[in-house]
């Protein structure tokens, strides 16, 4: 079977809900393609909670905003925040709901150049033909596994943070968790109110705070950006390297307040300025060495090492590869997210080279989605 659209949106997670919802409320025929919020449910931890608040919505054009949603409920920001992943979810059904947008469960297996734009392959053998696409699938394809400590652990001992799973096999269970970010922060405090034995947290650096970030100032920068997407690739690099600096102070060398008593605990210990040097299998579980001489034995090892771009790991991009430009791993964009490929657009975390570090976060689906239905009714 095959369907045409003006539009197609791979990826059905916030980018590209708020993409669809923009583009339909404009008129363009849209299908979006993906699991709803499939990220979000699979890939991330069942208990966990946002560092990002009310403010950071879907919705482009300013009405199905998670105020909005609240006060359907009754409630203000502060009944809510921190938001829950389940709270976030609840409100994606709603905005999908109040926007018109359904998904479609495929999943694009190949996607090919047509003289009129596009045809994708789904993974049941449909096809869908598209005059534009845009590409919004994430974070998934990129989590990065350093290969050293690839190479280091038996295979069966470690996992990544990307694939969670059900945490409740960790009962009882004695972990070991690589990074000394939110991420490791919050697997922490999730693994220990799951009945953990031992819970250990190795990173490079020192211990984080627990203070609250302040994203605030983010806002106005990325919705300048709607009439100024030059912005940020003008830049001196400097510039653009004290706005990294700046976001990596709030996301990285903190973690959230609420974190500390779930962490700070009997059964969670932390090894700041640490290495894992080697691992071995023991009668007693694998033995993992620290470069400050410590040996601890675990039964498993999660990296929370975090996700890194690179567009050749997307399979459905095979066959544009040799057309689509790429600098570092990210596709080069032009200021309305187009590739090189005319008409194939790519945002989330992959613009963030051209479009800052803020656009690895929920804060810029409204703009990313406004550039784009802006580039798409004028092509
Ligand atoms: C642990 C963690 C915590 C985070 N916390 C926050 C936070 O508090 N606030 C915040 O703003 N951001 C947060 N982020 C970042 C946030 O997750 C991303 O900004 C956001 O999810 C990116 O959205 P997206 O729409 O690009 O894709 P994703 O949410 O990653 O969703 C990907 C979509 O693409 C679909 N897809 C993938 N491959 C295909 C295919 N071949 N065919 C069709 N569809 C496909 C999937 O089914 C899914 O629908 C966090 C990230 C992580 C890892």
């Amino acid at each position: 079977m095959t369907t045409s659209a003006d539009l197609l949106v791979i990826g059905a997670g916030p980018f590209g809900l708020s993409l669809a919802a923009h583009a339909r409320a404009l008129g363009l025929s849209t299908i979006v393609l993906g699991k709803p919020m499939g990220f979000w449910k699979e890939n991330m931890p069942r208990g966990m909670y946002l560092r990002s608040g009310c403010d950071w919505h879907l919705d482009a054009d300013g009405r199905h905003t998670i105020e909005a949603f609240l006060a359907t409920r009754g409630q203000a920001p502060a009944d809510v925040e921190p938001l829950s992943r389940d709270f976030y979810l609840d409100y994606a059904d709603w905005f999908m709901r109040q926007a018109g947008i359904e998904p479609r469960p495929g999943m694009v297996r190949a996607l090919e150049r047509t003289p009129g734009g596009f045809i994708a392959t789904l993974d049941n053998m449909s096809l869908i033909e598209a005059r534009n696409v845009a590409v919004a699938v994430g974070f998934g394809n990129f989590a990065n596994l350093p290969v050293e400590l690839a190479r280091m652990l038996p295979p069966s001992r470690w996992s990544h943070t990307g694939y969670p799973g059900d945490l409740a096999r960790f009962k009882d269970k004695r972990v070991m968790i690589v990074g000394g970010r939110q991420s490791a922060f919050e697997w922490a405090a999730i693994l220990a109110d799951e009945g953990a034995a031992q819970v250990h947290v190795s990173h490079r650096h020192d211990s984080p705070a627990f203070e609250a970030s302040d994203w605030s100032w983010v806002n106005p920068l990325v919705d300048g950006m709607v009439d100024d997407p030059g912005w940020f690739r003008g830049l001196a690099k400097e510039e653009q390297d004290g706005l990294v600096r700046r976001l990596w102070i709030e996301g990285r060398s903190k973690v959230e307040p609420w974190l500390e008593s779930r962490v700070m605990r009997p059964g969670v210990s932390l090894w700041p300025r640490t290495n894992l040097v080697s691992s071995t299998e023991t009668a007693d579980g694998l033995a993992v060495t620290l470069d400050n001489g410590t040996t601890l034995y675990v039964d498993h090892v999660i990296l929370a090492t975090g996700y890194r771009v690179r567009m050749a790991r997307v399979p459905f991009l095979a066959d544009l590869q040799g057309e689509l430009d790429v600098a570092d791993g990210f596709p080069v964009l032009d200021e309305q997210f187009q590739t090189s490929v005319p008409g194939l657009f790519i945002t989330s975390m992959p613009a963030t080279r051209d479009f800052g570090p803020f656009f690895a976060f929920t804060v810029s689906v409204r703009t990313s989605a406004r550039l784009i239905v802006r580039a798409i009714a004028s092509r």
